[in-house]
């Protein structure tokens, strides 16, 4: 028997350690599929200091998706209308050439809009921004974590000077108060959820404070749950906020030598009177001061979120209101305390060290950031000027672009939009105007594909080598051990042939991935993310190491302790090193409740489902977990509206409709619905969650409010269309078969 490969789970940005195992080596009936073929493997690794041998179900499964429904070669079509034929990458690649020099000629280099991905790899997001934004110049690359953490990456960004969560999976069992706020951590990050847990399970004095209009797994879990009105989290940490001063449970200290703006944050805070907090959020005025006494009483808070506060239009001012409270108390830098923003993808966060958005460079520098620019230019041996000081388009204004047919090319690579952008049928509309969509993923079909004009087989997750950077900083080594189906290659040796095409050999002329990682981590020394020390040989080697690690000499085992903090000192990224008070009041719901559509929105993911399902889709036992979408309601709601569990109803935006089985249950508040956001067309009919939701985006991080959209409810019957009859045939969906999936903590 071989060793087994280790590598990093590929779905969220958990990062847990996996052990991959081949088929040839497994021969029992539950190693093999329903067909009886033997399948790949997967086991936690119980060296990766992250997960420490734990996985949930989407870790242990994934290796069944590996060959399922992959795109092998690429595949061309005149017209959307056409079908797709089979062709040689010398003849994609050289369209793709020809496209993007027309496209340059007439439209100029902004008429190009890439949208990639937090399923890169880090090396596929380099190489990737070294084309768009250096060798092509335009700044027109936008990834899916703008659907998911830019919220978290502006806040710090302000805050701290940089981004970069300060904080290490070690503070989970080391803190006093775990302050759970916009995060179904069970769900959505169960490993982290595991750990956090077990300690306070075991310690009576740890309390676990969990902020969601959802009584979700992880709301059960806490001491207390705050179920605030959906948009309300900026009045509810401004409440805590005053109470902590009204109390004087300050760090003067840290706030006089380590921050600025702390007056004018008070001045906010004078406004939120805790009765007229807890009456706009929809809580108690106790609960409400059992927070604020949990964190005034507790040496060490950390706070952890990810989409809750993420995904909305004043994303970013949330963000920053989180993080006032950690620099009033000083719970930043120490053991246990700290703001610690959960990312989705898997390697969200070394798609931001690469500078994978569109207002970002390699290295944690900006676009609008001139000296940033001419570092980069440098490095890349291009011309002075050659970047753009322009930040590029976010995903959503690459929609708008599509519109304006100001886009002569949209390459999309290993990501849904036809599914996971708001606004759905419009965005369809959007992209069904692009004159030449490249889509290059591991899968076909997916909804997107539909979009496209030419197909690009990728290479997936244990077929390239690479590295990916998860929540607390660490970096692991993901080697390929299995070769790609057909011709399908690694999403950076795609971009770089098109480099190479172009003209640009000298930039692109890489031969491995260890290669582009070396030229990657040489462009972050000296940065906040400074991984000078880390490389594909000291990986395999040592294992994974978090950053930031700058000397390629640090031994083996400093590099390996992962518990490093950043801001131990006090000293912030910022010109003056002190970290900034934001003095926020909350603006609410970009598209409140009103008459016509009386319910609030929200959406979420469920433990075993990945987004759109692109994998988890294609494998039977989280298809048998999760085997319909279902709204949530609560039982008065239910009441007035004369529905009963498992009935059918039509929910109505202004923008679109869904047609869904009900789930009636008291996890969730009274005018607040809740809907799954991983159904796509390919999965269900009519059960798109962003045919619903609306396309607002925070002014700041550009992130859109997918949490929350108003809606009205029509029970089935009621509805001018005849219900198809194979709604009748579908299951009917209990609360026990929602909650049987759900893991028990
Ligand atoms: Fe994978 Fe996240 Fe589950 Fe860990 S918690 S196994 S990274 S999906």
């Amino acid at each position: 028997m071989t060793d087994p490969a280790k590598t990093l789970c590929p779905y969220c940005g958990v990062g847990c350690g996996l052990e991959v195992l081949p088929p040839a080596q497994l021969n029992k009936p539950t190693h093999r599929d329903a067909a009886g073929t033997p399948l790949w493997q997967t086991r936690g690794d119980r060296a990766h200091p992250s997960s420490q041998g734990m996985v949930c179900v989407k870790g242990a499964t994934v290796a069944e998706s590996l060959d399922r429904d992959r795109l092998k070669y690429p595949m061309w079509r005149e017209s959307l209308a056409a079908p797709f034929e089979r062709v040689s990458w010398d003849v994609a690649l050289d369209a793709i050439v020809e496209r993007i020099q027309t496209v340059g000629e007439t439209l100029g280099p902004d008429g190009l809009c890439v949208y990639g991905s937090g399923q890169f790899q880090t090396e596929d997001y380099y190489v990737a921004q070294k084309l768009v934004k250096g060798c092509l110049g335009t700044n027109n690359f936008d990834a899916n974590s703008r659907l998911c953490m830019s919220s978290a990456v502006a806040g710090y960004i302000h805050s701290f000077g940089s981004d970069g969560p300060p904080c290490c999976y070690a503070d989970l069992e080391a803190t006093d108060c775990a302050f759970l706020i916009g995060t179904n951590t069970a769900e959505c990050h169960p490993i982290v959820f595991n750990r956090l847990r077990k300690y306070h399970k075991r310690h009576d004095h740890v309390k676990l404070i969990v902020v969601d209009p959802r009584r979700t797994d992880t709301a059960k879990a806490a001491d207390l749950h705050l179920a605030i009105r959906p948009g309300t989290d900026i009045t509810l940490l401004n409440g805590i906020g005053h109470l902590l001063l009204r109390w004087g449970a300050l760090d003067p200290e840290f706030i006089d030598g380590c921050t600025q703006g702390f007056a004018a944050y008070t001045e906010v805070l004078r406004h939120y009177e805790p009765e007229r907090v807890a009456e706009r959020c929809g809580i108690t005025l106790a609960d409400l001061e059992t927070a604020a006494r949990t964190w005034a009483k507790s040496k060490a808070v950390l706070s952890l979120w990810s989409m809750g506060l993420n995904q909305s239009s004043e994303g970013t001012a949330k963000v920053r209101t989180l993080i006032n409270l950690h620099l009033m108390t000083g719970n930043v830098g120490r053991a246990g305390a700290g703001p610690f923003s959960l990312t989705g993808q898997p390697n969200a966060m070394g798609g931001r060290e690469a500078g994978g958005l569109s207002h970002i460079l390699p290295g944690y520098r900006l676009v609008k950031t001139a000296d940033h620019r001419h570092q980069v230019e440098q490095f890349w041996g291009l011309p002075a000027g050659q970047i753009s000081p322009t930040p590029g388009l976010a995903v959503g204004d690459m929609m708008l672009a599509l519109e304006q047919h100001r886009v002569g090319l949209l390459w999309i690579a290993a990501t849904n939009p036809a599914v996971s952008l708001p606004d759905l049928n419009r965005t369809k509309a959007a992209l069904a105007q692009s004159p030449f969509t490249i889509y290059q993923d591991a899968y076909y079909p997916t909804e997107t594909a539909d979009f496209a004009h030419l197909l690009l087989p990728a290479a997936q997750w244990g077929e390239k080598t690479g590295t990916m950077t998860n929540s607390e900083r660490v970096v692991t080594l993901c080697p390929a051990f299995r070769a790609p189906p057909g011709e399908a290659r690694a999403d950076w040796e795609i971009f770089a042939e098109v480099g190479r095409r172009l003209g640009f050999a000298h930039q692109f002329n890489f031969v491995t991935s260890a290669e582009v990682h070396r030229e990657f981590a040489q462009l972050t020394q000296g940065q906040p993310c400074d991984m000078t020390g880390i490389s594909h040989d000291r990986l395999a080697a040592l294992g994974p190491i978090q950053w930031p690690c700058p000397d390629p000499e640090t031994p083996a085992t400093a590099a390996t302790r992962h518990d490093k903090r950043l801001y131990t000192q006090g000293i912030f990224n910022t010109a003056d090193g002190r970290a900034r008070f934001a003095a926020l009041h909350e603006k609410g719901l970009a598209e409140p409740p009103n008459d016509q559509y009386p319910f609030v929105l929200t959406t979420g993911r469920l433990y075993g489902h990945w987004h759109t399902q692109t994998r988890t889709g294609r494998i039977e036992k989280i298809q048998k977990m999760h085997p319909q979408p279902f709204l949530e309601i609560n039982p008065r709601d239910a009441q007035q509206l004369q529905v009963q569990g498992g009935e059918w109803v039509e929910v109505r935006s202004p923008r679109g409709h869904v047609r869904l089985p009900l789930l009636v249950t008291q996890n969730i508040r009274r005018g607040t619905l809740f809907v799954p956001m991983h159904w796509g067309s390919l999965w269900a009919d009519d059960a798109e969650c962003n045919a619903l939701t609306h396309p607002v985006v925070c002014p700041i991080s550009g992130q859109p409010e997918l949490k929350a959209c108003a809606v009205q409810v029509i029970p089935l019957a009621k509805v001018d269309l005849a219900p198809a009859t194979a709604i009748e045939a579908l299951p009917e969906v209990t609360e026990s078969s929602i909650l049987s999936a759900v893991p028990s903590s």
